[in-house]
């Protein structure tokens, strides 16, 4: 989703972009996922900080997040940023990052719908989610969780259990109330809304090949990436290759923080004449039912483990049993389960922008939770001359850098062949050649001159005016 939507917003603006991939569009974590275009998701799911959570976590019972225990070694620093993370201080510094960007996630893709035409139109339903509660505490909890949202202009309201049986009459009576996320439009189909928007690319004049992007090189020339319709050369790359950047920045001496919070989903059937119209989240079990083209689609919150670790769909088998007392789900409608992998920060703050050892070399990855929601996002805010804002680990301050917002770019790989335009020459003329961090002395802020981008817990570069629901809530 995120290099698709980039590729389109570069190619609004006048410019010859290619999208490479080594599958299909939307194929990938993008296909499986809920579906939710979350406007609430501002308030970023974070590592629990009390002492009976961090417990319960430890005995990996858990049906909301589960982990691989021979993974622990390699994510231990990772997951050791993310409890750093967990400050009040921290997540409000996420929250404001993310907040203008989620503020126009309903935007971005209305508007991209609307120019990909009916099909488009007909994957996505404007009725909002449902977040079920078995006990008064966890909803109350849960309303004291939206209320959080109130200042970020999040629609919703609070069900009793009468109501929420009006809405859904077959969900189970065990449910005593509900949060009701209303303004947040939902798809059928997240991999066909992406191709859709790929279909529109490609309509446009846009080129879509099939490549690896381990084999983009660096020339004089600028970036060359051989395709299966030969080589692509292009002054400019954008690296949208989700929980899969790392095989390219890493290689090209990148230090950045990305890690990935995997998780699967199966389709069922609804047994006898039950029915589900909306998108349900168990705020007691972690995962997600959701009303699918190809069925209900059971989502499963977070499993810790190595990216390409076989999958072990445990905490599937123990999702299923809680949602078969949630809703009547018939029989699986896949002899395997689909696992994805979710590109996080330990901030879960995605990094857009430059990648600052390499002219031409952009970064669009990290979306996290929400990279459904937000790859319309990643793109060039209409104010030009506003200010870029780079939230860095910097502990000291926020470092502001005045100079035309630069262009944000891309999917999976994405040569784009930008040269000779006016686009161009403005942000060659634009780019900054003072040092973009002043406390080059800090660790944390080697921004040129050493192998590190941007650092800690994860290099950002937001476009416009920065400004935990519990894990599983997409
Ligand atoms: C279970 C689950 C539920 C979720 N629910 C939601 C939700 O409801 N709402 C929401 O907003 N988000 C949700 N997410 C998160 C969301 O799906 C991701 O953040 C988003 O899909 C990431 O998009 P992306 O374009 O960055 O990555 P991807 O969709 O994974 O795209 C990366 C692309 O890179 C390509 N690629 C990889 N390596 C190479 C290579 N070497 N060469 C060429 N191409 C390559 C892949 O083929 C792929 O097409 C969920 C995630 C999961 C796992």
């Amino acid at each position: 989703m995120v290099g698709v939507s980039i590729a389109l917003h570069l190619q609004k603006r006048g410019r010859d972009v290619v999208l490479v991939d080594r599958r299909g569009a939307g194929e990938e974590t993008s296909y499986g996922n809920s579906g939710l275009i979350q406007r609430g998701g501002v308030i970023p799911y974070t590592f629990p900080r009390e002492f009976g959570v961090i417990l319960s976590y430890a005995m990996n019972h858990r049906s909301d997040v589960v982990y691989h225990l021979s993974a622990l070694p390699r994510l231990a620093p990772w997951l050791f940023r993310y409890w750093q993370n967990a400050t009040p201080e921290r997540i409000g510094r996420s929250a404001q990052a993310l907040a203008p960007l989620m503020a126009q996630c309903e935007a971005e893709h209305d508007a991209l719908i609307a120019e990909a035409g009916d099909a488009a139109g007909a994957l996505v339903q404007r009725k909002g989610w449902i977040r079920c509660l078995r006990t008064e505490e966890s909803l109350r909890r849960a309303i004291a969780d939206a209320r959080r949202l109130d200042k970020y202009g999040v629609d919703y309201t609070v069900l009793g259990g009468a109501r929420l049986h009006e809405l859904e009459p077959h969900v189970s009576e065990k449910v005593i109330g509900a949060i009701h996320f209303r303004g947040s439009p939902t798809s059928f189909d997240p991999g066909m809304l992406t191709k859709a928007y790929a279909d529109l690319f490609v309509r446009r004049g846009g080129r879509f090949l099939n490549g690896d992007a381990r084999r983009l090189t660096q020339e004089n020339s600028g970036w060359s990436l051989p395709s299966a319709s030969g080589p692509i050369i292009a002054p400019e790359v954008v690296v949208a290759l989700g929980p899969w950047s790392d095989d390219v920045f890493l290689p090209l001496g990148y230090d950045i923080p990305l890690a990935v919070k995997r998780g699967y989903h199966m389709h069922y059937r609804a047994r006898g004449n039950a029915t589900l119209s909306h998108p349900l989240h168990d705020g007691n079990g972690g995962y997600m039912l959701v009303p699918m083209s190809k069925g209900i689609r059971l989502t499963t919150g977070v499993e810790f483990a190595d990216r390409d670790a076989p999958p072990s769909p445990i905490q599937l088998n123990r999702d299923e049993l809680l949602a078969r007392g949630l809703f009547p789900l018939g029989e699986r409608l896949e002899p395997a389960p689909w696992m994805g992998r979710r590109p996080c920060f330990p901030d879960m703050v995605p990094v857009i922008g430059r990648g600052e050892r390499h002219p031409g070399l952009w970064f669009a990855f990290g979306h996290a939770h929400h990279g459904f929601t937000r790859g319309p996002l990643v793109r060039q805010r209409p104010r030009s001359s506003t200010a870029i804002r780079l939230t860095l680990g910097c502990p000291k301050r926020k470092l502001v850098i005045r100079r035309p917002a630069p262009v944000v770019v891309a999917s999976r790989w994405w040569p784009g062949a930008l040269g000779h335009r006016r686009d161009r020459q403005r942000s060659a003329n634009s780019a900054s050649t003072e040092p973009l961090c002043e406390h080059r002395r800090h660790p944390r802020c080697h921004l040129r001159g050493d192998r590190r981008m941007a650092v800690d817990d994860a290099a950002h570069m937001l476009t416009g005016d920065p400004a935990g629901l519990g894990e599983g809530g997409d």
